[in-house]
């Protein structure tokens, strides 16, 4: 029971207001009880005055023996309060004169009594108040008495009504509370019954949004916002297999048809084995190709790829890497010119970078016809560094600009074939490598006349 959102909740709510509701009860009882306390002992110096004014009085008018006696007497008579005993003490603590009606056990008592305290004498409790005064020259003392009957019997009732009122008020508190968290819970019951519904055959399904201004509205946003990049994901991850199968596929029909080819022939010459065996190598490296690029890009998502980073020159890196394709674009008659005069520092994965390098001069190299020009540059920028491979080649359709990063996309599938181009993974793949250094790769521009691609590297 205690799982459930909704009776914790009540339980908290409830306790949380027991304790205001016990805490509160306290407090009026004790402050009620202090200020009945405070208005007798000031009523009580106001009836002593009252009463020393009416024995001073009546002792001038009397004389005898017994004038202060009755002086005394005069003034309880003429005070006779209820709940308000008088009593007078001589200067040895004898009782000179008191009301009638005494508790019990007063006499004995009367000799330990303090003023401004609450005694219980008899069954009952007192305000006690005294003050010691002196009547015709003899030195007394007045003791008065008041019972707190009333207040006490009030202070019962408010007792009485608290307990009655505070466990009332608790359970119905505690009913209302459950019925509003259970009220302000379902829709979280219904968005739960919805996700449990949503799997990956329907990962299009949303939950229902009622108010999407409210915190409940916001975890159903958020929940739907999460399906979607679930849903895209799932979806990128299904087009990347189907692509890649598609992909895979077309070499190792190859090779199967090749060497079906070759076995069912009886007789042949070694130059036709030759050229199979071409074909076959040829075909074998396009997989090897593919796998690898795949095996890079799987790692590169899982966040599984560590970069292995140290210090070196990119100007170097650029001119090695222009080294490096100089006879691949001599022996397409394609001009390869390299400007890195500039020392360019740089902190990084070197093995990527030049991977990421080679690609995109190889492919300006592969797309641009003989006599063309293929131009390779680094230099610093606001960003940090760039560097650009300009070439004079076919471009790219201004509507295909957009995609040319995504996986396995090629412009032209069989020219790229034909041009011993890829799987379409060399441009994803030197984008991430781009975006792991904290950089980013552009074709900054792409027409009939060639095309411009643009890295940025920050500096270190
Ligand atoms: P591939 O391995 O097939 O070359 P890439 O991802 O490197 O794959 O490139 C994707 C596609 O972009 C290529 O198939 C090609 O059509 C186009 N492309 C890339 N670079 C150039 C370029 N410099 N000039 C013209 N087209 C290019």
């Amino acid at each position: 029971m205690l799982n459930s959102v909704r009776v914790r909740l009540t339980f908290w709510y409830t306790g949380v207001l027991a304790c205001v509701l016990v805490l509160l009860a306290f407090m009026t009882y004790f402050v009620l009880r202090e200020n009945f306390s405070r208005r007798m002992d000031s009523s009580a110096a106001e009836i002593a005055d009252s009463f020393l004014a009416t024995v001073n009085a009546e002792a001038k008018e009397e004389s005898g023996p017994k004038a202060l006696q009755d002086a005394l007497a005069t003034g309880i008579a003429e005070h006779r309060l209820a709940d308000t005993i008088f009593i007078a003490l001589d200067s040895h603590g004898q009782i000179l004169a008191s009301s009638d009606e005494q508790p019990s056990d007063l006499k004995e008592r009367v000799a330990g009594l303090q003023s401004l305290r609450t005694v219980h004498i008899g069954h009952r409790r007192y305000r006690t108040y005294i003050r010691p005064f002196t009547v015709a020259t003899q030195q007394l003392t007045l003791i008065l008495l008041q019972s707190l009957h009333r207040q006490n019997e009030f202070l019962e009732n408010l007792v009485g009504t608290f307990a009655v009122v505070i466990p009332l008020t608790l359970v119905l508190a505690s009913a209302g509370g459950y019925f509003l968290a259970r009220r302000s819970l379902s829709p979280v019951v219904a968005m739960s019954d919805q996700a449990k519904q949503i799997g990956a055959s329907n990962l299009r399904e949303r939950l229902s949004v009622k108010n999407s201004n409210d915190e409940l509205g916001q975890l159903a946003l958020s929940f739907n916002q999460l399906l979607q990049r679930l849903d895209t994901s799932f979806e990128q991850q299904q087009r990347f297999t189907a692509d890649a199968s598609h992909e895979l596929r077309t070499p190792v029909a190859i090779l199967f048809g090749e060497a079906d080819v070759a076995l069912s022939q009886s007789t042949r010459s070694p130059e036709e084995y030759r050229e199979t065996l071409n074909i076959l190598r040829s075909e074998a490296g396009r997989l090897k190709d593919i796998v690898e690029g795949l095996f890079t890009l799987t790692r590169a998502d899982a966040g599984q790829y560590p970069l292995t980073v140290s210090e070196f020159y990119l100007d170097e890196l650029v001119s090695e890497c222009a080294r490096h394709l100089r006879t691949v674009a001599s022996a397409k008659a394609v001009e390869l010119s390299c400007d890195a005069r500039k020392e360019l520092p740089i902190r990084g994965d070197e093995g990527l970078l030049r991977r990421m390098l080679l690609n995109v001069l190889d492919n300006a190299i592969k797309y641009t016809p003989a006599r063309g020009k293929v131009a390779i540059s680094c230099q610093i920028c606001e960003s940090g560094y760039c560097v650009t491979v300009r070439d004079t080649g076919c471009g790219i359709p201004s509507d295909l600009h957009e995609r040319i990063f995504e996986r396995f996309f090629r412009v032209d599938k069989v020219r790229s074939r034909n041009e011993g181009g890829g799987a379409g993974l060399g441009l994803s793949i030197s984008a991430w490598i781009a975006e792991a250094h904290g950089g980013r790769i552009e074709l900054s521009y792409s027409n009939e006349d060639g095309s411009l691609f643009s890295i940025f590297l920050p500096k270190s």
